[in-house]
């Protein structure tokens, strides 16, 4: 007689950027409704019969990340800790083929548009009545909410079109009815995501109407902030600047992509923007929101790149003195435009420049929290970490900005929670500071 119980949830692995979290979400809420018992990243297989893994495949280190996850969890299968695998997400969409051949372990491939079939071969019952539901993998106070899917954008080095297809808005009251349904949930702030924020409404509505949604989001109840991410520049729509600044519950927070500065490689990418406009969308941006906090990323290496071209993106960097900024080495994607173009640059040299940039940026950053030792912040409480709290201030995202570690006497602080706090010491990606009530 086999004396193993009988092992029956299903763990989810959710890689990737924070639309591929909101997809995973919503799977995990379609399958919650149809009873089957789910865990999100589970920490131990003990009780785990089958594993589905929504995958990454943007760049070389996400697409590595994803294979060597599909590789840890196929070996679990070989060795009998779990009985199935499912694939899903953008590698999947990409690379289907190859990992049907090279993966014959996993017992399902699905791509991106085939949440139902995954549901029904995972035992539940799609239903469309869960519209804009989602299973909150977040801390309870934040979280995504996905305005559109897809890009109609060209730039010479990106994947996502091909693997998310073409732009495809959300009508607005269906993301107003999201935005709604997570007030309820406890949410109390809002991430604005897509590929392209700033296309939104082109496709459904002829028009950019980004500006109108955000209005319409500042009218949720018990949402307290708001947050700009993803807002491409090319042709960026200039009436979201006036919603920032007018709405006091959307942060004077804008996440811009820039990619690059120089106006060559600018054009080399497909950005539909010059270095000379960027410079000046980033000075309307600060005349239109004083105060306002810029997040960015770039990417170096991309081919051609010259030191000078560098040179030009670190004066840059100590001109506009962003508040935050990521930096990426160029990776070679084959079906992109740029993959017709020589890799020119080793990738050593890709990481050195990266190293540099972000050394640079490093210091930008610890002058300006100096600045703010002595200021008293509004900070949202995340977590605890040991003895402190965690926190973000309104020029913060979760995950990919700085924190600020609370000391508090009070004893009134908690996760999803408001207050004051006053800066006592700055680091170089840190703040730390004490809760005043
Ligand atoms: S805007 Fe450009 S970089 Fe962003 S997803 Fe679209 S094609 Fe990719």
């Amino acid at each position: 007689m086999n004396s193993q119980r009988k092992k029956k949830r299903i763990g989810l692995i959710s890689l990737g950027c924070a639309k591929n979290l909101v997809d995973s979400e919503v799977l995990l809420k379609q399958l919650e409704s149809s009873r089957i018992e789910i865990d999100f990243e589970p920490r131990s297989l003990e009780d785990i019969q089958a594993i589905v893994i929504n995958t990454c495949g943007f760049i070389g280190d996400a697409k590595q990340e994803s294979v060597d996850k599909i590789l840890q969890y196929v070996n679990a299968k070989r060795q009998g800790v779990i009985e199935r695998i499912y694939l899903m997400g953008c590698l999947t969409e990409r690379y289907r083929n190859e990992l049907e051949r090279e993966i014959p372990e996993a017992d399902g491939i699905y791509g991106i548009n085939e949440l139902p079939v995954i549901i029904r071969e995972l035992g539940g019952e799609y239903r469309i009545n869960l519209l804009g539901e989602r299973y909150l993998t977040t801390p309870s106070h934040y979280a995504y909410i996905k305005i559109a899917e897809g890009c109609d954008r060209s730039c010479s080095f990106c994947a996502i079109p091909m693997i998310r297809g073409t732009h495809r808005s959300r009508p607005m009251e269906e993301i107003i009815r999201e935005a709604n349904y997570l007030s309820d949930q406890g949410v109390k702030e809002l991430l604005v995501i897509s590929q392209d924020t700033t296309f939104y409404g082109i496709d459904i509505y002829s028009r950019r109407t980004l500006a109108e949604l955000l209005r319409k989001l500042a009218l949720v109840k018990g949402i307290e902030w708001i947050r700009l991410h993803y807002a491409y520049p090319h042709a960026f729509p200039m009436e979201v600047l006036n919603v920032i600044r007018e709405h006091p519950t959307i942060c004077n927070y804008v996440d811009i992509p820039l990619q690059h500065i120089n106006s060559r490689i600018l054009r080399s990418m497909k950005r539909g923007i010059t270095g000379d406009k960027t410079r000046k969308l980033i000075d309307k941006i600060r005349e239109k929101i004083p105060g306002v906090s810029l997040r960015t990323t770039f990417i170096t290496g991309y081919p051609g790149e010259k030191d000078e071209d560098v040179e030009e993106l670190i004066r840059f960097l100590e001109q506009v003195k962003f508040d935050r900024v990521g930096m990426f080495a160029y990776s070679h994607e084959e079906g992109t435009a740029a993959f017709s173009l020589k890799d020119s640059i080793p990738a050593g040299e890709k990481q050195k420049r990266v190293a540099m940039l972000m050394n640079i940026q490093e210091e930008i950053s610890f002058q300006l929290n100096q600045q703010k030792i002595g200021h008293t912040l509004r900070v949202l409480i995340d977590k605890k970490e040991g003895d402190s709290w965690v926190g973000r201030t309104e020029a913060d995202s979760p995950e990919v900005d700085q924190e600020v570690l609370i000391s508090d006497k009070s004893g009134k602080l908690e996760p999803g929670r408001f207050c004051d706090v006053t800066i006592t010491e700055a680091g170089h990606f840190d703040l730390i500071g004490e809760s005043t009530f």
